[in-house]
């Protein structure tokens, strides 16, 4: 530890000349104040701030050389407040966390797209990779490499990212890294959140695809594969990368070599994590019949609709391992069940467009769910016997967007909110919930916070029958008319006197709601307006039950794995499948319910423009993301509360060293007496509380001067 009067001095340095470190110390808690820290740090390089134990970023937008192994040295083993604010400092925390008292922990990285998480994620991992497996086993060293590089491939897979727009439909990522008893990295497992974003974003997705293969193969990888799959090198041959419109072409060029270096180690990566070859050519031949179904077109003849182009047809069976009349067959028709017959329909022209569309996304989704579970069951925890070994901890970190408030909000942004008001929820339950009520318990004098409790919004979207959510499966499952007007109307039906809701139609004043579909929520961070447009639609698993049949049918074994549901034929098929909404919301209840169980650490991370500049802080922007982010109420709960709790005689273990009363025995009536006089010896008690059963300590300075001490003597 640094001697008292030196880190003295830093704190002084940093606080005149780099703003606060830690928001808790800010003269007055007002926004103003709070902004102005904030910049000020930016502008200085300093890219992280404290909130107790919270670590608020502004992405730098250039490389920074705090990272390295050096910086890793700094922080290892070390208490959160002796050093200047950084990831790794929190990473640190957990791992102690977890590797001293057995606890489960998870880091929560939340902001907007773009603020900095999955960067910050990485960063985390990269930490915990170097502090662990000190003994160098080849086991260890085995499972990290391939954590690292599972975390390489999907995020190749997930994230479609040009120059300019970040286009990532995945809009949130969990992983679980397990550990042993001697805290080194046993396995793990990765759960992902997707949305499916509006149609232009999907389309970016095969700019990515196209790029993925194109270097892949100009990379020398035998002309024949690219022969086999079809593909021209031209990219402006393919609709789905055309229509996206504003992509401009030329812009391959420039990107390529980036793309070539990265998608190399895609594919080496997958060879590493142990795809096989079948895997890797079927993961090829899907990618390769997303790009031509794009090009497939329809027409009609009298009343018949067909395919205009029917050589890709013969593509398509190709790639997919199937009859070529089965393609036609699923692409025109669907089969319905009416009564005890079973016909098949022929799609209008628009029916076969849109059939086509829904068939790419959704073999997109399959694939990367499935790449997904291929990495989980390679890196999952094997013959790991607790009897033996003692408990397996666990880190989770969870890489998710933050609230969103865009121009229009639909469906996705809805999705994202409510996601984030169960994050808040879980907040309030685990941080301020939790806090308030061990002070009472404890008989501790404690202000009372007012805070917003926002499960009532929660319950807004997700209550059974009444909740946002049911109201849209009810519509959607309406017998003749299924609109987005029809769900709205149930909304105003059900939803007319809550406080956080309200529509055009129940406010026809409000000078928010412009349009008829419009309908608000009243967030915990703020109102949002959302468009009904697109409700249903979205919600609806759109894929015919004979294109399932048709992959499911496919005489490529990996491919058919994918489409299990694919075996039932249209009378067995009696449960509709799970809407969006429903699959949406279990998965939250489910993460929620994991991290519930974990010790949380936050990393707020915040976009300081839209440039990507590393000189730009918008200050308005920044402000409305501190909002959102309830930045200025954590500081206003951290500055009322303690910041460290230990029952009497575990603080006594630690610390009896250093005080003539307490050591090596204490002859006080109690261990809370013996404590109360430790504390008194060493002029601390001014900071400190005294419960039933705990001593509570407010600020972390008196908690570094006690382990200095210990340090000293021990
Ligand atoms: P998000 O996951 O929140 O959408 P990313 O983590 O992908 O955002 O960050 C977006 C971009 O910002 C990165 O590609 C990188 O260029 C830059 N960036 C983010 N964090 C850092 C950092 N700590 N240092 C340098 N650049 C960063
Ligand atoms: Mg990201």
């Amino acid at each position: 530890p640094l001697a008292d009067g030196r880190r003295q001095k830093m704190a002084e340095h940093e606080s005149l000349e780099f703003g606060k470190a830690d928001f808790v110390l800010l003269d007055n808690v007002s926004m103003e104040e709070f902004m102005a820290n904030l910049k000020l740090r930016f502008e200085k390089g300093r890219i992280y701030t404290y909130i107790g134990e919270v670590v608020v970023s502004v992405n730098p937008y250039r490389a920074m050389n705090i990272y390295g192994r050096d910086t890793v040295e700094q922080y290892k083993g070390r208490e959160l407040y002796e050093r200047p604010p950084h990831l790794f400092a929190i990473a640190d925390a957990a791992y102690k966390a977890m590797k001293r008292r057995n606890k489960d922990t998870c880091i929560v990285i939340s902001g907007e797209s773009g603020a900095g998480k999955t960067e910050a994620s990485k960063y985390i991992m990269q930490y915990i990779a170097a502090i662990t497996n000190p003994n160098q086993r080849a086991e260890v060293e085995r499972v990290k490499n391939m954590l690292l590089k599972s975390n390489c491939v999907l995020e190749a897979f997930g994230n479609a990212k040009t120059n300019r727009n970040d286009n990532s439909s995945r809009f949130g990522k969990y992983m679980d890294i397990n550990f042993d008893f001697k805290g080194d990295p046993i396995g793990g497992h990765i759960s992902n959140y997707l949305l499916e974003k509006v149609k232009m974003h999907f389309i970016c997705f095969f700019f990515l695809f196209f790029l993925y293969l194109l270097t892949q193969l100009l990379r020398g990888a035998p002309d024949s594969l690219l022969r086999s799959l079809h593909i021209q090198k031209d990219p402006a041959a393919y609709n789905y990368i055309k229509v996206g419109g504003h992509i401009k072409v030329g812009l391959i060029n420039p990107l390529r070599h980036k793309h070539l270096a990265k998608y190399a180690s895609v594919a080496d990566a997958m060879k590493v994590i142990g795809f096989t070859g079948d895997e890797i050519q079927t993961v090829y031949k899907i990618l390769a019949a997303i790009l031509h179904l794009g090009n497939l077109t329809f027409g009609v003849d009298g009343d018949v609709t067909l395919i205009e182009n029917t050589k890709l047809v013969s593509v398509l069976r190709e790639l997919l391992s199937t009859k070529e009349e089965n393609v036609e067959k699923a692409l025109l028709y669907r089969t319905v069940a009416t009564g005890r017959d079973v016909i098949e329909k022929q799609h209008t022209e628009q029916e076969a467009s849109y059939g086509r569309d829904a068939l790419a996304k959704a073999m997109y989704e399959r694939l990367f769910c499935w790449i997904v579970g291929r990495i989980n069951d390679i890196i999952e925890v094997k013959n790991y016997d607790a009897r033996v070994h003692g408990k397996n901890t666990v880190i989770g970190v969870l890489d998710i967007y933050g609230f969103e408030i865009f121009q229009n909000n639909s469906f996705e942004q809805f999705c994202i909110n409510y996601c984030n008001e169960k994050l808040q929820q879980l907040f309030i339950q685990l941080v301020l919930k939790q806090e308030q009520e061990e002070y009472q318990r404890e008989g501790i004098p404690w202000k009372h916070i007012d805070y917003f409790n926002n499960q009532i919004i929660v319950d807004l979207v997700e209550q059974q029958h009444k909740g946002i959510f049911s109201v849209l499966d009810e519509a959607c499952m309406n017998v003749g008319k299924v609109t987005d007007e029809v769900f709205l109307q149930g909304l105003n039906g059900k939803l007319a006197k809550h406080a956080h809701y309200t529509s055009r139609k129940l406010s026809p004043t409000d000078k928010n709601l412009e349009f008829d579909r419009d309908f608000r929520i009243r967030h915990y961070a703020g109102d949002v307006v959302y468009s009904v447009v697109g409700f249903i639609d979205k919600n609806k698993d759109t894929l015919f039950q004979d294109f399932k049949r048709l992959l499911y049918n496919s005489s490529n074994t990996v491919l058919k794995a994918m489409w299990p549901e694919g075996k039932l034929s249209i009378t067995e098929v009696t449960k509709r499948p799970l809407t969006a909404a429903t699959l949406f919301k279990n998965s939250m209840i489910s993460l929620v319910e994991n991290l519930a169980c974990k010790e949380p650490y936050y990393v707020r991370c915040i976009k300081p423009n839209d440039v990507k500049s590393p000189l730009l802080f918008e200050i308005e922007r920044c402000r409305h993301q501190v909002e959102y982010l309830g930045l200025l109420e954590n500081v206003r709960v951290r500055r009322a509360g303690f910041a460290y709790r230990q029952t009497y005689p575990r603080f006594l273990q630690r610390y009896k060293m250093i005080s003539e009363f307490t050591w090596p025995n204490h002859d006080l009536p109690s261990d809370r007496e013996a404590v109360k006089k430790l504390m008194q010896g060493c002029g601390f008690d001014h900071d400190a509380a005294y419960g039933k059963t705990k001593v509570f300590i407010r600020t972390p300075r008196t908690l570094f001067s006690l382990e200095e001490q210990r340090a000293e003597m021990v």
